[in-house]
């Protein structure tokens, strides 16, 4: 899945919002999340990111996987 991360953070520009073909991205109080469990991992909301805040799992920084865990949390996945 992919994770949005702390660029996010007060900008929420929501430019991923609206090219996620599956709809699995929410508006929560700080940032925007991705529902890990839903996402197809098409990479469309990192490619239009204006503050480069979205990561692969797999591909974002250690200190990053909080962001993961508060995307599971947030969609009560946790
Ligand atoms: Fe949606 Fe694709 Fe981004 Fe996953 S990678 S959140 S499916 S736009």
């Amino acid at each position: 899945a992919y994770v949005i991360t702390s660029p996010c953070i007060g900008e929420k520009f929501g430019e991923c919002l609206d090219v996620c073909p599956v709809d699995c991205i929410d508006e929560g109080e700080n940032q925007y999340f991705i529902d890990p469990d839903i996402c197809i991992d098409c990479g469309a909301c990192q490619a239009v990111c204006p503050v480069d805040a979205i990561f692969h799992e797999e591909e974002m920084l250690p200190e990053d996987e909080i962001y993961l865990q508060k995307a599971r949390e947030f969609f009560g996945a946790a």
